[in-house]
């Protein structure tokens, strides 16, 4: 459904992604895990054409993207949601998540807004309430929920669990276990590394913009040697502890 093949990314003078190289199939759960700085957001990023990258392709659903307009990729079937979540704090849940579906018919917006309120409990009890007054895992479900309403082939997330309350990571790794087993073709980026590979059918590491060990998430969430200690149980680590 998804391919980056080979893609190198730049940022000037700084190589960010060198050679990276990733898959999900339809259906699939794909996390990347990597430390701060590996290029996690920037392979997203380059996915969602809000950067070009300097060699190699982005293919989806078969067509090459490489370098399309972001707008170009929402209307392909991609949906971002990205670190920090960006949604309009001043806008109401309903407003935010309607202007997201503005592109589509008023009858085919109004099913959406349906299935959002419905899929989405905690949203519909705050459905007129001003996004600023969301905890930190309210907006991220409502930053979920927005990027749902484009309907799209392949969901990506940026860090969807940073910041949150232990309680709110729970909620958020449950809501992407149920969009999985609904048949949504998901691609995360975390740096929580074992919760998200706990939950994914295969996984990549990231290291310094490479692609270092990939398997099912299983197996890379059973290999000690990718965790440091230095640097939490949830984070691969950037070099072995010494
Ligand atoms: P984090 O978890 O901290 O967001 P990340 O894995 O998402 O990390 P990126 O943000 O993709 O990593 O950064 C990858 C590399 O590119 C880092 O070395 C970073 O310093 C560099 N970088 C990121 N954005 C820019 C930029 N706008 N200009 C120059 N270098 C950048």
């Amino acid at each position: 459904m998804l391919r980056v093949d080979d893609v190198t990314t730049r940022y000037g003078a700084v190589v960010a992604l060198r050679g990276v190289s990733v898959d999900v199939a339809e259906g699939e759960l794909v996390a990347v895990v990597g430390p701060n700085g590996a290029g996690k957001t920037t392979l997203l990023n380059t996915i969602a054409g809000l950067l070009k990258p300097a060699v190699g392709r982005v293919v989806l659903g078969g067509v090459d993207v490489t370098g399309a307009e972001p707008a170009t990729l929402v209307r392909a079937g991609f949906a971002l949601v990205p670190e920090h979540r960006r949604i309009f704090r001043d806008l109401t849940v309903a407003e935010n998540l309607a202007l997201a579906g503005i592109t589509v018919g008023t009858a085919e917006r109004r099913r959406r807004l349906d299935e959002a309120r419905q899929r989405f409990e905690v949203l519909a009890r705050k459905w007129d309430t001003a996004a600023g007054y969301l905890s930190g895992g309210e907006a991220q479900q409502l930053a979920v929920a927005r990027a749902l309403m484009s309907r799209p082939r392949v969901l990506a997330l940026d860090e969807p669990t940073l910041g949150l309350a232990p309680v709110m990571i729970d909620v958020v790794f449950e809501v992407l276990a149920d969009l999985h087993a609904q048949g949504h073709t998901i691609l995360v980026v975390e740096q929580n590394a074992r919760r998200a590979l706990a939950l994914a059918d295969r996984g990549y590491v990231l290291r310094t913009g490479r692609v270092t060990a990939s398997d099912t998430g299983a197996a890379l969430g059973a290999r000690d040697d990718l965790f440091g200690a230095f640097i939490g149980d949830g984070d691969v680590s950037v070099a072995p502890p010494s």
